[in-house]
């Protein structure tokens, strides 16, 4: 069947005819429909992040997928179902984190995540899976359930900047996210719907589809070429909660100083190693102070995933189809990881769905 994978030290994503895969017990055959591509990816098409299963020299591509269950192979599930795959998997039998239904609370060494790093993932016409990694998806949402893993991510970095507000009667009213790509854009719109005032950072000049989404959302575009992430709460406000979607290693730190006092911080993006100087004093006094939370968060787990179909229903289909900027067969998949200022959210298309 086909594949779409990096061979080790390539740099680009190709097509491969791998095997289909036969479920073992316990899982279910998925015939693959979309699967996103999303900045991780180009991690690890460049090399960056992840790695190939242990002694494979190629990595099948692909965490961000929705299909349909082609031999539900003796578990709950019904042939027809549509569905998504969480990411990680325990590496060598299953360890506490992965019993307590907590793996992406897993170390380093302690999981795969499919698609990423030690496991195969879902850029295949057909992947096999754990029926307890599988989350039920409406039929409706068929077309674009890769994105519910992208909004899980987004679920569980809430969860836990609340959770560590929770002590207290915090009421926030205002959000800022740092980063115009598809992870911030999607909690943008999560957070119209829970904030008051949000803000989205970017460093484009107009004219920009970002910046149109981020203003037909009825957020404020904040160019940090203009106002750096320092001197936001001078221009606009001082944020009760800023949501990390940059990468960018600096805009933690200075995240601190911006934050309103019970301020949280929600770090997501994923840095590589960049030394620079920072007032570690005021950082530290800010933290103390001003009773300030800085919460990193990766991955989710399946009750973030089905939050995620929640919260995917409840956005509106014009954000979907202008975050939405191409969905590429397999006969032009390279059209999906080009990654300019036109495109915001790719996906390749590995089949259709039917309504049985
Ligand atoms: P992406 O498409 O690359 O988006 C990053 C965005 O940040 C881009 O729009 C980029 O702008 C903007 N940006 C980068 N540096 C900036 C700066 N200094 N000032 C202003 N804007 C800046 O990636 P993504 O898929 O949305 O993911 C965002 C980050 O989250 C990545 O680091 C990714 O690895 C990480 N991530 C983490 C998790 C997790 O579980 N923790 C899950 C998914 C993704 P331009 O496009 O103009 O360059
Ligand atoms: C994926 C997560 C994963 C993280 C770190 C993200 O793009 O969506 O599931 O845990 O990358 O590899
Ligand atoms: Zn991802």
């Amino acid at each position: 069947m086909n594949a779409i994978g990096v061979k080790d030290g390539a740099g680009e994503a190709e097509l491969l005819d791998i095997p289909r895969p036969d479920p073992e017990a316990g899982e279910a055959l998925v015939r693959t429909l979309r699967v996103g591509v999303d900045g991780t990816d180009q991690e690890v098409i460049a090399g960056s992040h992840g790695g190939s299963p242990e002694g494979e020299d190629y990595l099948i591509l692909g965490h961000e997928a929705v299909g349909v269950v082609e031999d539900p192979n003796g578990t709950e599930l019904e042939a027809g179902d549509v569905v998504v795959p969480t990411v990680r998997r325990p590496p060598n039998g299953p360890n506490r984190y992965f019993e307590n239904d907590e793996p992406d609370m897993a170390p380093d060494g302690q999981y795969h995540e499919r698609g990423i790093v030690g496991a195969h993932g879902f850029m295949a016409e057909y992947f096999t899976s754990p029926e307890s990694a599988l989350v039920s998806v409406p039929t409706a949402l068929a077309e674009y359930g890769f994105l519910v893993e992208p909004i899980s991510i987004t679920e569980k970095a809430i969860e836990h900047a609340e959770a560590s507000r929770s002590a207290f009667a915090w009421d926030p009213e205002s959000a800022l996210v740092l980063g115009n790509g598809s992870l911030g854009l999607l909690t943008l719109a999560m957070f119209e719907q829970r904030f008051e005032r949000t803000y989205c950072l970017g460093r484009r000049e107009r004219p920009d589809p970002t910046i149109d989404i981020i203003e037909s959302l009825g957020s404020t575009y904040v160019n940090s070429n203009n106002t750096p992430v320092p001197e936001i709460p001078e221009t606009y406000e001082a944020p009760d909660l800023i949501y990390e979607a940059t990468g960018y290693a600096r805009h933690p730190f200075e995240s601190i100083e911006a934050l309103a006092p019970n301020g949280v911080l929600a770090a997501l993006g994923v840095p590589g190693d960049w030394t620079f100087e920072v007032d570690g004093g005021a950082l530290h006094r800010e933290l103390v102070l001003h009773n300030k939370a800085i919460v990193g968060s990766v991955n989710s787990n399946v009750r973030q995933f089905e939050a995620a179909v929640d919260s995917l229903a409840s956005l509106s289909a014009s954000f979907i189809d202008s975050l939405v900027t191409g969905i590429y067969d397999l006969d032009e998949f390279e059209g999906a990881f080009v990654n300019d200022d036109t495109t915001i959210k790719n996906a390749v298309q590995f089949s259709t769905y039917e309504k049985r």
